[in-house]
Parts: structure tokens; C-alpha cells; sequence
């Protein structure tokens, strides 16, 4: 029988015995030349991702996902246009694909469907990190457009997930008002999440609990001189409320350590504390910290670095009591896991199946 060699690789990279392969397969030479040889769309599904998902920009602007925030090219419209769901629905697409999706305009077949709303409301922000790709810090505005976000939700008909960003949430009282008020309108089952720095009073607990269903939580660097160097910020104030929050068990947490610079060297000490509290996702996350670095030195200063952190975050894995891991089904996700070494083996002969796995985006 014959394949035509791109349906093949399809059926390979739906075997899900194979999908493990997969991320070392995507650096290897064989894949390259697949994507180099326009075969792009193989490991992709192909979807009309603006009837599956939207992003609301702090500025109204309306993208079919948040990974494609600052392309032009991507924007379909503005959240107060009153026919914004039409020219969702209209919307031709640029080429555009990440590790799941192609997207394609909506042909007769698609509904809309929508799993996720992602909403970024004002970027007041308490904190004054060194790398935010939002400019939170310098931010002077006012954001007015509430109204306008609740009438794209009432048009989008079922939405299973809202996720709500900033700048910073939780010290927003009009935004969680507005999430409060959304909450009360729709289904009961609508997921609410919310993506923090977590630097707030443990006073705060209860309300945020109510509101949400998840906390995403970011921390740049683990001791207290760095995080405040990087975020402006007291990290014992974001350990207390995270560490209460996990306690409480009412919400689910995700952790993510962000890499750069100044806090690679610091990722295991976050890694022994997350991994003693196990929450639902412990995530290295790297912000291409490579770019900020010069790796060509005389003295090989970074690949030390990184290669002696490295070896503490593989001792901090081996150390740690995976039973209760599998008791709180966490979940860590490392960006890159052939530069820990961690590979399949790895993973079997110290018992992380389906705990360690590669960070999806
Ligand atoms: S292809 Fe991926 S990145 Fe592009 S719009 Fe769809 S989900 Fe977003
Ligand atoms: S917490 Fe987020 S929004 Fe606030 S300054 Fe830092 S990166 Fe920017």
C-alpha cells in the first residue's frame, strides 16, 4: 500500500507512544528538512483558531490567540466595533502556525466553539519588572473598555474558559468587579482563571478564591535581592500567599519560574520549594534568556553556569517524594528538556511518567 509521506507522519504524530519522541525528533535534522521543504503543516492541525479562541488586548485590539499579539497582521479588529464577531467570522488569516495549530479561515463546517477568552484588562501593575513585554511599568492609562469586552461575551455564546491578565489583577479593584459581574452572567461551569504576580496580602485569600477557578503565578528569581531587583517586589509577600493558597486547595496553582540572566542560577532553589508543595504545574519557562547573554566568552562563564544549575535542578528532581506528586497530579514542565538531559530514560528509571514533560506553549 502506498502513503503519501505527509498523511504518514500525521498518523506517526497522532501514535501517542511516538509523541514522546517528538520533542527531540523537532531538532533533529530530519525534521528540519520536513519543515524546510514545505511540508510546514504535518505535525499541525489545521483549525480556524479564531472560532476556537480570542485575545483582547488591554487595547481593544482583537487577535484569534495570544501568541500572536504583536503581529499586525493577525489583528482582526477591535473589541468596541459593533460587528466585531462578524469580522471574527469573516476573518482571512495570514500564514500563521505554532506547535499545534495552522490556522485557515472558517469554512461551513466550523462553529464557533469558543474554549478560551483571553482578556488583558488595564496594565496597572504594582510590580516594575525588568522584562515586562507589556511596558506595565510606564503604563499612565485608564482602561474603559469593560463594556465593550461584555458585549463580544454575550455574542460568543458558550466560552469554557475565561483568563484574565494585566498588568496585575489582583490589585484592580474595577477589573475584579467586572470579573465578578461577568462570573454572576454566565454558566456555572465557565472556568475562570487569572494570570498574577501574586504579590499581594494574604487578606486577600478568600475573594480570590470565590473568583477564581486557577491562579497562574510567575516568579522572577528566588531570592528575596533578586526578585526585587528584577520585579521591584518582597518575594517572602508572594511565597506566604502562594504557599496559603496551595494549602487551601480550593484553587488550582500553577507555578512558573521565569529564566533569565539574573535568576538561571536560581531555578533549583525555586524547584525544591515548588516541588515540596506540589501544585498543579511547576514550570521552567524561558524567556530566550540566551539572547541576553554572551555565550562566547573566554572562560565559558555561561555554559558553567548553566551546566552546574543544571545539575542541581536534576539532584532537587531525584530528591524530591514523587508519591505526593502523583497524589496532587503536578505536572512539570521544563522548556527544554534535552539541555537538562532529561530524556525518556531519565524519565522511566526515576518513575516521572507523566509528571516530567516538555513545556507546551
Ligand atoms: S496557529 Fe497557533 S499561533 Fe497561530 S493563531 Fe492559531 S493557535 Fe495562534
Ligand atoms: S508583573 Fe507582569 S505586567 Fe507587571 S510589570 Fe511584571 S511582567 Fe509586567
Amino acid at each position: 500500500m502506498a502513503y503519501d509521506l505527509r498523511e504518514l507522519l500525521k498518523i506517526i504524530s497522532r501514535n501517542s507512544g511516538i509523541r514522546d519522541f517528538l520533542p527531540g525528533f523537532i531538532k533533529d535534522p530530519l525534521y528540519v528538512w520536513i519543515k524546510k521543504h514545505s511540508l510546514k503543516n504535518v505535525f499541525q492541525e489545521s483549525r480556524a483558531c479564531h472560532c476556537n479562541e480570542l485575545f483582547v488586548k488591554s487595547n481593544g485590539e482583537v487577535y484569534p490567540c495570544c501568541r500572536v499579539w504583536n503581529r499586525k497582521d493577525m489583528k482582526i479588529g477591535f473589541v468596541s466595533d459593533k460587528n466585531i464577531l462578524d469580522k471574527v467570522i469573516a476573518f482571512v488569516p495570514p500564514k500563521c502556525l505554532c506547535n499545534k495549530y495552522s490556522i485557515r479561515a472558517k469554512n461551513s463546517n466550523d462553529t464557533l466553539k469558543y474554549n478560551l477568552l483571553n482578556i488583558e484588562l488595564s496594565l496597572e501593575c504594582q510590580a516594575v519588572c525588568a522584562m515586562c513585554c507589556v511596558d506595565a511599568p510606564m503604563w499612565k492609562g485608564k482602561y474603559e473598555l469593560y463594556d465593550d469586552v461584555i458585549r463580544l461575551i454575550n455574542k460568543m455564546g458558550k466560552i469554557d474558559k475565561i483568563v484574565s491578565q494585566g498588568g496585575e489583577i489582583l490589585i484592580q479593584k474595577k477589573s475584579l468587579d467586572f470579573l465578578s459581574s461577568i462570573k454572576q452572567s454566565l454558566p456555572r461551569d465557565t472556568h475562570f482563571s487569572v494570570i498574577s504576580n501574586a504579590n499581594v496580602d494574604l487578606t486577600r485569600i478568600d475573594e480570590i478564591e470565590r473568583l477564581f477557578d486557577s491562579i497562574d503565578i510567575s516568579i522572577v528569581g528566588f531570592q528575596p535581592e533578586t526578585y526585587s531587583k528584577v520585579m521591584g517586589l518582597k518575594l517572602d509577600r508572594t511565597i506566604q500567599f502562594v504557599e496559603k493558597l496551595i494549602k487551601n486547595g480550593k484553587i488550582s496553582v500553577n507555578t512558573r519560574f521565569i529564566l533569565t540572566p539574573l535568576t538561571f542560577h536560581e531555578q533549583d532553589m525555586f524547584l525544591k520549594w515548588a516541588l515540596s508543595l506540589a501544585p498543579k504545574t511547576i514550570i521552567l519557562y524561558d524567556t530566550n534568556f540566551r539572547l541576553y547573554i554572551n555565550k562566547n566568552t573566554r572562560y565559558k562563564f555561561w555554559d558553567k553556569i548553566i551546566e552546574r544549575t543544571i545539575l542541581n535542578v536534576k539532584k532537587e528532581l531525584l530528591n524530591c517524594d514523587i508519591s505526593k506528586l502523583r497524589r496532587n497530579n503536578t505536572v512539570i514542565e521544563i522548556y527544554d528538556l534535552a539541555l537538562y538531559g532529561i530524556n525518556t530514560e531519565f524519565i522511566h528509571s526515576n518513575s516521572f511518567e507523566g509528571i516530567i514533560k516538555e513545556f507546551d506553549a
